[in-house]
């Protein structure tokens, strides 16, 4: 494999070359048993969602090797993980059952990851550890195959010092044209570390009992800012990240609603984020606690719409108020018709079950309009505005309070 990769390179003259490690596993069941005629609609599924020039390697059972050559970088080749994902998006019908295919993929690319098939193949490999390890599907390698890791004392220290930072990500109301408010992201410089990737440090909370700290952190960081943001401009909705894990604190409504409260925040003001992944790991209590919280006032938004495979009849029982489409749907968007029929019937199906539709990773303003067009409510995106510190989104906002 490594020598197939290495003719590659040689031949990539100047050009890109990505080595894609793939798994496919069903969905719920670790322990995989791939019938004949399942192994060959899934080597189908694969093939077809790659280009001919790609190579693929079987590399063990459900687990393959993909050479992605004349690649344009990293971009392009997160672009062809994110195919293969949708691929598999359909659950495959064996004559018995449906069957939910779940791949996890890691991603490494010459010469960004490394310039021998060694570097490349181990790449690969800890990217995708890091993909099984968290709600995404896919991950790319990290450059020069550094893979710091980041410490429990060091996240501990952050939250208890209060050393992390709240940013505030746009959201634009498609439909009036104007801000409808901000989705609170968590920030974390490490002295030494530099920035240390959230999707990272959130993950290291969930894992460690830090994520009830970090909630805590989070909610009280969030509303204060809330606070300073409702007197300039009250009409202004907050997005609040919640990982589920929290539900199963004694007093997480209690505590939740009493930091609204402190902060003197109206609930409806506040949207509780939820990954679609994680609610379904968990769906009873999840839905227990998402209820209360709908009933004392708070927006519900389930987020990573599409990637978490969920079936329709969950959603029902979530009281959800918003559906945010994942940003893997709307990127590629502009390019496949496919996902422009996909987001649509995501847009339509969040709309006939009463909740508001937004899109998330809208970069370029071909795709705010597009989605303008299918009737998404609310967009969010570079192209809207990237995260910043709360302060400088407070102090952008025009003083409508005279
Ligand atoms: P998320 O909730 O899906 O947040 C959206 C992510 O997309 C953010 O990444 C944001 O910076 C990024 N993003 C926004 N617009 C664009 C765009 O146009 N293009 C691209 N490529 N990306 C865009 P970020 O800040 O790195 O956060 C990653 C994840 O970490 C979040 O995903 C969320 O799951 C988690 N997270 C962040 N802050 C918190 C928090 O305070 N609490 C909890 N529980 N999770 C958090
Ligand atoms: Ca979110
Ligand atoms: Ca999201």
């Amino acid at each position: 494999m490594s020598h197939e990769i290495a003719g590659e390179i040689r031949a990539a003259d100047g050009g890109s070359v990505a080595v894609l490690l793939l798994r496919l596993r069903r969905y719920r069941q670790e322990h995989i048993l791939f019938d004949n005629f399942l192994n060959e609609t899934v080597t189908e599924r694969v093939k077809q969602s790659l280009r001919p020039e790609d190579r693929v390697f079987e590399i063990g059972e459900n687990r393959f090797a993909l050479l992605l050559p004349g690649v344009r970088g990293s971009n392009h080749a997160q672009l062809a993980a994110n195919r293969l994902v949708r691929s598999f998006v359909e659950p495959i019908n064996n004559g018995v059952q449906q069957v939910q295919v779940m791949p996890t993929i890691g991603i490494a690319v010459y010469p960004d990851h490394g310039d021998t098939g060694e570097q490349l193949l181990d790449g690969a490999e800890s990217a995708f550890e890091q993909a099984s390890l968290s709600n995404d599907r896919y991950a790319l390698a990290q450059i020069n195959g550094r893979r710091r890791s980041i410490s429990y004392d060091a996240l501990r220290d952050a939250i208890q010092q209060n050393r992390l930072e709240v940013n505030f990500q746009p959201i634009w109301n498609m439909r009036t044209n104007r801000l409808f408010g901000a989705e609170s992201l968590a920030r974390w410089s490490h002295p030494e570390f530099g920035e240390v990737n959230p999707t990272e440090f959130v993950l290291l909370a969930e894992q460690t009992g830090l994520i009830t700290g970090f909630t805590r952190w989070s909610l009280n960081g969030t509303l204060r800012h809330c606070a300073s943001a409702l007197a300039r401009n009250p009409d202004l909705h907050f997005a609040i990240n919640l990982s589920p894990r929290v539900f199963h604190d004694p007093g997480v409504v209690e505590q939740i609603n009493g930091a609204a409260q402190i902060w003197e925040v109206p609930s409806d003001r506040i949207v509780l984020e939820v990954t679609e992944s994680a609610v379904m790991e968990d769906a009873e209590i999840s839905a227990r606690v998402l209820h209360r919280l709908r009933e004392i006032g708070f927006g519900i938004a389930i987020d990573d719409f599409g990637i978490g495979y969920s079936t329709y009849s969950y959603l029902k029982r979530f009281p959800a108020t918003e559906l945010k489409i994942d940003q893997s749907f709307v990127r590629d968007l502009a390019v496949d018709p496919r996902s422009a029929n996909l987001v649509r019937s995501m847009v339509e199906l969040g709309h006939s079950l009463m909740m508001r539709v937004v899109a998330e990773g809208v970069e370029t303003p071909e795709l705010a309009k597009l989605l303008g067009d299918m009737g998404c409510d609310l967009a969010q995106g570079y192209w809207f505005g990237a995260p910043v510190t709360a302060e400088v989104f407070i102090k952008g906002l025009p003083d409508s309070s005279g």
